[in-house]
C-alpha cells in the first residue's frame, strides 16, 4: 500500500535540473566543477526590473493574491508584445500567467489530452515535453531528425507518424537542446499541415530573442493565420530577461483553452508571486535593448564554443543559430579509452558522467533529449568558465 502511483512512476526526473544538481553537490563539496548543465544565463537580472521588484516588496498590495490568470496589466503588456514581436494580435483574456514557462507547458497537456492520446515530439527535444505528456495520461510519439538535416523535421516526417490518436505536436524553435531555428517554410508548412489535420499547436518561443547569424525566429500564428484557433504558445521571461528564479511564464490560447489552464492554476498555484510579476511586468513592457547586449555576449560564445569542440577528435558540432545550446554529436568517442584512466564510454549518458567525474565539467546527455550520442552543452556560464571548461574537455581527450 505503500507504493507510489503508476503515474509517477512513469515519469523520469529532470535530467537537466539532475546534473545540475550534481554538479553544484560537487561544487559544494570543494570540487572545482564547471558547469554546462543548467539552461540559465549567467547575467544578473537588468537593474530596471530588479528596482520595479524591490518597490513592490514595499507596496502591501502586492502582499495579496493576485487573480489566478494574472495580473490585469500583465496580462495585457503580454499581448501587446506578443503584438510587437510576433506580428499578431491576441486578447488579454486568451493569456494566463504561469509559474514559469514549465507550469505552463504542464497545464497545457493536462487540459488537452485524453488517456491515450499522441502527442508528436519533434526529437532532440526539451527533456520535460514527454513526461509531462505522460503525466497527462498521453503517449508522447518521437519524431526524429538529427544534425544531417539541421535537427529540422520534414512534414513527411510527421505525417508518418501521425496516427488517429494523434491530437497536438509540439514545436520549440529556436530550440533547446539543438540550438536550431527552423526556417520559416518549415514552420508554415508545419502549420498547415497541423490545420488541415486538425491537430492543436504547441508552440513554445521561449528562446525567440536569442537568434545568430541573421536568422530570424519565426512565429507559427503569425505565418498560419489559421492556426491561431488551435494554437497554444508557450513564452516567459527567464532567457529573455536572465530571470530564471523569478518563475514567471505564460500561456496564449483560444479563450476556452486559457480559462481551463486558469481553472487548473486555481487548484495548483492560486497564482504567480505578486512581486514576480511586477518585475515581468517591467521586462515584458520595457525595450530590448538590455535583451540585444546579452544576445551580443551569448553570441561570442556561441562562436568560441563550437570552434572549441570541433577541435576535440571524435566531437562534431553544428553551428547552432539560436538559444544558447551547442549539441555536437560525439559517437565518435564511444567504446574507446579516453582520459588519463582509459576509461571507455558506451553511451552518451555514460561520457556525461566521465566528463562530470573525471575533468570536472558538467554536460547533459542527449538521451534526456531523445538523442543517444549527442551531449548538450549550455553557452550561457561566463566567457572565462567557458574556456576553460573546454580546454579541460581538449585535455581529457588528448590525454
Ligand atoms: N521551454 C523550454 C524549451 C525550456 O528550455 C525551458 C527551460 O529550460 C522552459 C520551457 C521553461 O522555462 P521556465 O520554466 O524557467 O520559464
Amino acid at each position: 500500500w505503500q507504493t507510489l502511483s503508476d503515474r509517477i512512476n512513469s515519469v523520469s526526473p529532470s535530467a537537466t535540473l539532475a546534473v545540475d544538481g550534481k554538479a553544484k553537490a560537487l561544487k559544494a563539496a570543494g570540487v572545482d566543477v564547471i558547469g554546462f548543465g543548467a539552461g540559465e544565463p549567467n547575467f544578473p537580472t537588468p537593474d530596471y526590473i530588479v528596482d520595479v521588484a524591490a518597490a513592490a516588496c514595499r507596496d502591501p498590495k502586492n502582499h495579496r493574491y493576485t487573480p489566478t490568470a494574472g495580473l490585469p496589466e500583465l496580462r495585457e503588456a503580454i499581448a501587446a508584445k506578443t503584438l510587437r514581436d510576433s506580428g499578431y494580435e491576441v486578447a488579454p483574456s486568451q493569456v494566463v500567467v504561469t509559474n514559469g514557462g514549465k507550469q505552463a507547458v504542464f497545464e497545457t497537456f493536462q487540459v488537452l489530452i485524453n488517456d491515450g492520446d499522441e502527442v508528436i515530439i519533434p526529437a532532440p527535444f526539451w527533456t520535460s515535453y514527454t513526461e509531462v505528456v505522460k503525466l497527462a495520461g498521453g503517449k508522447p510519439v518521437e519524431v526524429f531528425s538529427g544534425s544531417d538535416q539541421n535537427f529540422t523535421p520534414t512534414v513527411d516526417q510527421l505525417e508518418a507518424a501521425r496516427t488517429e490518436r494523434t491530437k497536438a505536436i509540439v514545436l520549440n524553435s529556436p530550440s533547446n537542446p539543438t540550438g536550431a531555428v527552423w526556417p520559416e517554410e518549415t514552420v508554415r508548412a508545419i502549420g498547415e499541415w497541423a490545420v488541415a489535420n486538425h491537430l492543436w499547436v504547441i508552440s513554445d518561443e521561449i528562446y525567440e530573442h536569442l537568434n545568430y547569424d541573421g536568422t530570424k525566429t519565426t512565429y507559427v500564428g503569425a505565418v498560419v493565420p489559421e492556426v491561431r484557433d488551435q494554437l497554444i504558445v508557450l513564452n516567459g521571461v527567464a532567457k529573455t530577461y536572465a530571470m530564471t528564479g523569478w518563475r514567471v511564464g505564460w500561456s496564449i490560447a483560444p479563450e476556452p483553452v486559457a480559462k481551463a489552464i486558469a481553472k487548473l492554476s486555481g487548484h495548483m498555484t492560486s497564482n504567480v508571486a505578486n512581486v514576480s510579476q511586477r518585475a515581468a511586468l517591467a521586462a515584458v513592457a520595457g525595450p530590448l535593448d538590455e535583451v540585444h547586449v546579452m544576445r551580443e555576449a551569448f553570441d561570442k560564445r556561441r562562436r568560441a564554443i563550437v570552434a572549441a569542440l570541433n577541435a576535440i577528435p571524435g566531437v562534431d558540432c553544428p553551428t547552432p543559430t539560436g538559444a544558447f545550446y551547442a549539441f555536437p554529436n560525439v559517437e565518435a568517442l564511444l567504446g574507446k579509452p579516453l582520459g588519463p584512466n582509459g576509461s571507455v564510454a558506451a553511451t552518451s549518458s555514460d561520457l556525461a558522467a566521465l566528463l562530470l567525474d573525471e575533468a570536472h565539467i558538467a554536460a547533459v546527455p542527449g538521451e534526456a533529449f531523445g538523442a543517444p550520442g549527442y551531449l548538450r552543452f549550455s553557452y550561457a556560464l561566463a566567457d572565462d568558465q567557458l574556456a576553460e571548461g573546454m580546454k579541460r574537455f581538449q585535455d581529457w581527450v588528448a590525454a
